[in-house]
This record gives structure tokens, sequence and C-alpha cells, in this order.
């Protein structure tokens, strides 16, 4: 069943991004987000004229499958799915493609797929002959490893480097044992950015939390100035936050998120 967004506040003065997986939603917590959360986006949405999104690597059937199983009571204003694709919620419930962008990004990523072939054919035998992960080709043309363990795609990652050096633009996303193939100017970062502008906000105004890797991009000052991350993100993203004066949060999970929210707009 579809779930209809809050109405639009007068006027936007702060746009949120919470990554998904690992940052508001806890498999092994019962419920996986803590109810408090959406208590807090309603009051953010009165007092400060917050709009709200998912930012995650989820595919878009995917993260409407969270929405049902995290128990939404009403929808985000927008989501960012497979870390690059901008989606707009519709007062009757549904997600209605941000067109411009989402073309672009296609368009860009078919682009230097067709120039990066011989080097993503040689990532492709080197992680076959080196380690147990999967190649994965999907019928939407999204390319991508799946590792063994995080570990391993410690190794895949170091690997993907070096091979791609003569290849700037061809980008990737990791989140734990998972990566991406994708084009650089489009991640959670600037898919962000792009949802501030069409909002006319400026980074100032822009809040981020993600726990993972493919977060980094958005845990940005020039995308988010008010940057953090639950006690449960990995051990880079945590320094990373330090480094930037961002928010290290005591708590993990939405507990992490509702304590960030507190701790910049109390
Ligand atoms: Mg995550």
């Amino acid at each position: 069943m579809l779930v209809s967004p809050l109405s639009p506040p007068v006027s936007a003065q702060l746009l949120l991004s919470f990554d998904f997986d690992g940052t508001l939603h806890d498999p092994a917590s019962v419920p996986a987000i803590d109810p408090d959360f959406f208590c807090l986006i309603e009051e953010l949405r009165k007092t400060h004229g917050a709009i709200w999104g998912i930012n995650t690597g989820r595919s878009m059937h995917h993260f409407a499958h969270g929405l049902v199983e995290g128990k939404f009571p009403f929808a985000p204003d927008y989501a960012v799915v497979c870390e690059r694709e901008i989606y707009v919620s519709k007062p009757d419930g549904h997600f209605v493609a941000e067109k411009s962008w989402n073309q672009r990004c296609a368009r860009d990523i078919d682009e230097i797929f067709a120039k990066a072939k011989k080097v993503m054919q040689k990532i492709r035998e080197h992680i076959g002959h080196h380690t147990g992960a999967h190649w994965m080709e999907e019928d939407d043309g999204s390319i991508g490893i799946i590792a063994r363990t995080t570990e391993e795609m410690d190794w895949i990652v170091t690997e993907v480097k070096k091979l791609t050096i003569n290849h700037p633009l061809l980008g990737w996303q990791r989140s734990t044992i998972y990566l991406r193939f994708g084009h650089k100017d489009y991640q959670k970062g600037s898919a962000l950015a792009e949802v501030a502008r069409l909002h006319q906000l400026s980074s100032e105004l822009v809040f981020a939390i993600g726990d993972s890797h493919n977060d980094l991009e958005m845990l940005d000052h020039n995308v988010a100035q008010k940057i953090a991350c639950p006690a449960n993100a990995v051990s880079d993203v945590i320094e990373h936050i330090r480094r930037q004066n961002g928010y290290v949060c005591r708590r993990t999970h939405s507990q992490g998120v509702i304590e960030a929210l507190e701790h910049f707009f109390a």
C-alpha cells in the first residue's frame, strides 16, 4: 500500500538526507526504525520547513519494499536510488523520476562504460583469478561486484583503483561487500546537491547522515554542511566525519539519526 508524503512546507528551508541500510534501518531491531524518528521529521517539517529523503544504494523496487518493511507512516519527499537516480514523491505516494537528471546520468554512464570496456573486462578477469567474488551484470545495464567478505572487497577496491588510473571518470560505489560501477559525476553527493539546487537551498541548509563508503560523497561540506554518522559506521566514515568536524553519534542506527538531528536542530 502506498503512503503519501507530508503536505509540503510553505517554503523549504532545510534539506535532510538519510542513508537507509545501516543508518536509518537496522534489520536486527524491532521495529527496524525507531518510530520517534518519524515524529521528529514531522516536527522539523513544522519548525524548519524541512524536506527529507532517503539516499540509498537500493534499487527503486528494493527501496519501495524498505518503505513497507520500515513501517513508514508517510513517504519521504524524494529518494535517491542506486546511489544516483533521483525520484520525487507525488501527493498520492507515487515516486516520479527526475527526468533530466536521470537521463543525463544514464547517458553518461553508457558512454563511460563503452569507453572503459577493455579495462572493465580486465578487472573482471583479475577478480575472477584472485578472488571468489561474483561479477554482476543486470538487465538494466548496471555492472557490479559482490565479494564474499569485506576484507575481500577491501582488496578488490585497491585493485580497481590501480587498474582504472587512466579512466578518471569511471566511478564506483562501495558499501560493505558490494560495489557498483558508474560515472564519477553521479553519486549520492552530486544527486543530493541536485535536489538542493531544485529547492534552491545552499549547502549550509543541508544535513546528511550515512554509515558506509558509498556515503562519503554526500558527507562533504560542498554538499552538506551538517554531516553525521551513526556509532556503527565503518571506521573510514567515522574518521572522515571527525576530520570534517561533523557529528559522530554515540548511538547506532535510527537512534543515532535522532541523536544527530537533535544535535543540529534542537
Ligand atoms: Mg548504509
